[in-house]
Order: C-alpha cells, then sequence, then structure tokens
C-alpha cells in the first residue's frame, strides 16, 4: 500500500485567521487519518501467526472501516462486534458500514469473547491502546521537520478528541521529541473528564498531557446540529477542504472560541474520516425535511 508520507501542510483562511492545515486526510483513499497513524504498527511490522482481527464499537466506525481495509491487505480475517444493528443500516447498507462488509468483515451482534488464540490480534474500541504511539511518533516527526524547514519555533496543534489516544501520544511525543508545541483539544463523545481518564489510562505521566478545551455547548455525539452542519459547509466553501462531520464541527467551533488564548501560529490536524460523512449526511437530509 502506498501512502503519502509525510502528509502534505497547506494554509487556509476561515474567518480572518490564518491556519497551518496538516492533511493526514491524503494519506490514503482507503487508509487515512488519524485511523493510518494508530494502526500503522500493524500495518508496518511482521506478524507471522495472525490470522484475524478481533474488535468491536460502533456500527459506523472510522476504525471499522480502517481495520477492515488493514485485514484485506494483510490477507486476515476481520470479526466486528457490535451491540446491535439498526434495521434501516441492514435493509440499505451504506456509508462505513457497506465498506467494511464489502472488504470482508464479518459481522457480530454480541459482547466480543473474552479469550483468544495467539492466532488474534485484539484491537480495542476505536484503537485506543499502547500501539498506536509509534504511528503518532511518526506524525510529530513529520510536522517538527515541516515547522523547521518554515523556521516555525512554537506551534500549537489543534485536534478534535474521540478516545484522546491521538491528542494524547502526539503532546508526549513532541515532549519526547524536545519540541516545545503544545497540543489542544476537545472532547467531543463524552466529558472532559472522560477524556482526562483516558489519558491516564495509556499514561502516567501528566506533564505529557493535552490541554483539554471547553466546547461552547454540550452535543451529543453522532446527533445532527444545524448549526453544525452549516460551520462544516462553511469551512468546504472557504478553505476548498472536506472535513469530517462527526468531530470536525465540534473541533472547529471549540477552536475559534478559544483561539485568542493560544499566542502561537495554530496548526489544525485533518484526521480523516470522510468516507464517514455519507451516513451523517443522511441523518441532515432527515432533519432537514
Ligand atoms: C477516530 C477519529 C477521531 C478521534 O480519534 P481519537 O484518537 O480516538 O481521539 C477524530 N477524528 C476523526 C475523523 C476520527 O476518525
Amino acid at each position: 500500500m502506498q501512502l503519502l508520507l509525510p502528509s502534505p501542510v497547506q494554509t487556509v483562511t476561515f474567518k480572518n485567521r490564518t491556519f497551518y492545515l496538516k492533511r493526514d486526510d491524503l494519506i490514503h483513499p482507503d487508509f487515512s487519518g488519524n485511523k493510518a497513524r494508530k494502526f500503522y504498527y500493524f500495518l508496518t511490522r511482521d506478524f507471522l501467526q495472525i490470522k484475524r482481527i478481533v474488535s468491536y464499537g460502533s456500527v459506523q466506525s472510522n476504525a471499522m472501516y480502517s481495520l477492515s481495509v488493514l485485514a484485506k491487505m494483510r490477507g486476515w480475517h476481520f470479526d466486528y462486534y457490535i451491540s446491535h444493528l439498526p434495521p434501516l443500516l441492514r435493509d440499505d447498507p451504506h456509508g462505513n458500514f457497506k465498506r467494511a462488509i464489502e472488504n470482508g468483515m464479518r459481522l457480530h451482534i454480541d459482547k466480543p469473547p473474552e479469550a483468544y488464540d495467539d492466532k488474534t490480534l485484539f484491537i480495542t474500541e476505536g484503537g485506543a491502546q499502547s500501539e498506536a504511539e509509534e504511528g503518532i511518533r511518526l506524525l510529530a516527526e513529520e510536522i517538527v521537520a515541516w515547522q523547521k524547514a518554515q523556521r516555525l519555533e512554537r506551534l500549537g496543534v489543534f485536534l478534535p478528541s474521540g478516545t484522546g489516544t491521538t491528542a494524547l501520544y502526539l503532546q508526549k511525543s513532541f515532549c519526547l521529541l524536545g519540541s516545545s508545541n503544545r497540543v489542544y483539544t476537545v472532547a467531543c463523545v463524552k466529558e472532559s473528564s472522560y477524556l482526562k481518564e483516558q489519558f491516564a489510562l495509556l499514561e502516567a505521566d501528566e506533564a505529557v498531557y493535552p490541554q483539554v478545551l471547553e466546547p461552547l455547548k454540550r452535543y451529543r455525539f453522532g446527533k445532527p446540529y444545524r448549526e453544525l452542519f452549516a460551520l462544516w459547509q462553511k469551512l468546504k466553501i472557504q478553505t476548498g477542504v472536506e472535513f469530517d462531520l462527526l468531530y470536525d464541527p465540534i473541533g472547529w467551533q471549540t477552536l475559534l472560541t478559544h483561539i485568542d488564548k493560544i499566542d502561537t501560529p495554530i496548526l489544525y490536524l485533518h484526521q480523516g474520516g470522510i468516507h464517514g460523512n455519507e451516513s451523517m449526511i443522511r441523518r441532515y437530509e432527515k432533519i432537514r425535511n
């Protein structure tokens, strides 16, 4: 698989501000964004015994789709566990779900088993595990090399979080590389306190935790909100870039709310997820009618 690494960085203007935009969405048409970073380890290492991947989570998740691509690339089976299958999706498969099934994903409506043999690679929901650090370290190295060429001493790097794995390992990697870059994030799936608990599961040293910014208001993850759709559309028109509909509108809104507290140039990390937009757009079409 040919990956576009280092991923490109461009400049965009939005709301009269200039941002650097790191295009991890362009890494590969089918394997991109932070899932490409998080699963990089599983793509590039030898796993001589492994015959299948087992994972679980939501039925439209970007992680699920990326794992289906990974399994296909490596000739492994992929068993994915969900708690239930919405009838609308069963009758009319679309989005990440459809693509994952096409890649050979075997779906189980059940709890994931508790024990596995040594031929199985078990991946936690959203890839929130220590193996993610390797690919995210590479991301940090790319950013540091790029900013050196641009003579940018210090950056604020912003990215919206689900499990917080990407934000945490990115800040940790900057620290290990001796960079003074600061990582800012926002909790999109649950409360900020959940995000901090997640950081603690992966890393004991609080000195390397990202800074968590508060969202303007509490949004229910995955629920359509007109104002978020409007922001997503405006971003697309003004920057020419399609962002993800689940995380990025909350990300940009939060960043713009707190922007005056950040006194360095800002780099926004595009974490991919565009294939997931199809199912979100369907939900938005429903609330418009
Ligand atoms: C998975 C995902 C996230 C969240 O990543 P975490 O490492 O779990 O915080 C954010 N944006 C997009 C587009 C994603 O696919």
